[in-house]
């Protein structure tokens, strides 16, 4: 026994056209299939509710079903209607909301996915596998919807041309055909594995280059790695990459900033520190003497390169200045010699400091 079609989409009978969109795009992000993975069942109320949606987002079968039921629609294939296109621009429109609107009216759904990568590999590029489950043509039709060996017939009702023309009066109505759904085609020996759909949900593995520079956020447009939908292009995959932060590293367009703590002996006197780059090769740099907490080092072409483009960002060392935390008695000796040879008053001498202290 079928289901009815507003119970499937939990909609009124009296839903208006968005009202019902909206019930179809609630129930198909539930049920979609990357959401379920090896799920039957909700791969079956994904399809059940592309199928009631399919039928009342159109005026003309909605009302054939209102007065007559599902037996209204029988006539063609086992699903008894003709549209896979349809149902998945449907839920093209969804991910259009996703991704500001615009998009294709027509053909595969597009679909999302995310890969995770780190610093280096953003910065310098990388090749990434995605496991997307997606529809894709029937491996025994491909994507044809007949049985092999058998191709469509011409439909009798309208003489495949997808019109079927009535006499009302002095007027001649056309309307498509609602045998073959306008197609003007009827698949008589539908293929048995996608039962005449023409697709089938698939695993796949699919090889994603990552250009260096790629940034946290960025999305990647794979064209026609959507979901097929029989006689339409397919969608198109849209990988959004997300970047691990680095322990050393931040990002600031194509540049890269870090931090490195020197002692005030250091700053000071000035000297030479090695510091990690970005591609892990060490390189030793000159801190001036005289260097003040803030002060800035830049290594030149030591960020990250323009995404498709040409040259690379710099290296933006952060000079902190360091006060000591635990001194031992030595060096407090000598820092509160700097500190009488400076003329600038510390805030104990030496010795009532040391005297406290044993308390
Ligand atoms: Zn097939
Ligand atoms: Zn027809």
């Amino acid at each position: 026994m079928k289901r009815d079609y507003y119970e499937i989409l939990g909609a009124d009978r009296n839903a208006s056209e968005s009202e019902l969109k909206k019930s179809y795009r609630q129930m198909a992000l539930k049920y979609h299939p990357d959401k379920n993975p090896d799920n039957k069942s909700a791969e079956e109320r994904f399809k059940e509710a592309a199928e009631a949606y399919e039928v009342l987002r159109d005026p003309e079968k909605r009302k054939v079903y209102d007065q007559f039921g599902h037996d209204g629609l029988k006539g063609q294939g086992p699903g008894g209607f003709g549209g896979f296109e349809d149902i998945f621009s449907a839920f093209g429109d969804i991910f259009g909301d996703f991704f500001g609107g615009g998009g294709r009216q027509h053909g595969g759904a597009d679909l999302r996915t995310d890969v995770t990568i780190s610093f280096e590999q953003a910065a310098f590029g990388t090749e990434e596998t995605v496991a997307v489950r997606k529809h894709v043509p029937c491996h025994t039709c491909k994507g044809s919807r007949c049985k092999p060996g058998t191709s469509p017939v011409h439909c009798g009702t309208c003489r495949g041309t997808g019109q079927v023309v009535r006499s009302q009066g002095f007027f001649s109505l056309a309307s498509p055909c609602p045998h073959c759904h306008g197609t003007g085609q009827i698949i008589k020996d539908p293929c048995t594995t996608c039962r005449g759909e023409g697709v089938e949900i698939d695993k796949k593995q699919i090889s994603v280059n990552i250009p260096p520079g790629v940034d946290d956020g960025s999305r990647l447009r794979l064209r026609g790695e959507g979901e097929a939908a029989p006689g339409m292009p397919p969608g198109d995959l849209y990988v959004f990459v997300h970047v691990q932060a680095h322990e050393f590293f931040h990002r600031e367009g194509q540049d890269i900033y870090c931090q490195l703590n020197i002692s005030f002996s250091q700053a000071a006197l000035g000297a030479e520190i090695e510091v990690p780059l970005l591609d892990h090769k060490p390189k030793v740099i000159s801190i001036p003497a005289g260097t003040q907490s803030g002060n800035r080092y830049r290594i030149s072409g030591g960020g990250i390169p323009q995404i498709r483009g040409r040259g690379r960002g710099d290296q933006i060392i952060q000079l902190v200045v360091e006060t000591p935390k635990k001194l031992n008695k030595r060096q407090k000796e000598l820092l509160h010699d700097l500190a009488e040879i400076d003329g600038k008053p510390v805030k104990e001498k030496l010795k009532g400091f040391f005297q406290r202290l044993q308390f």
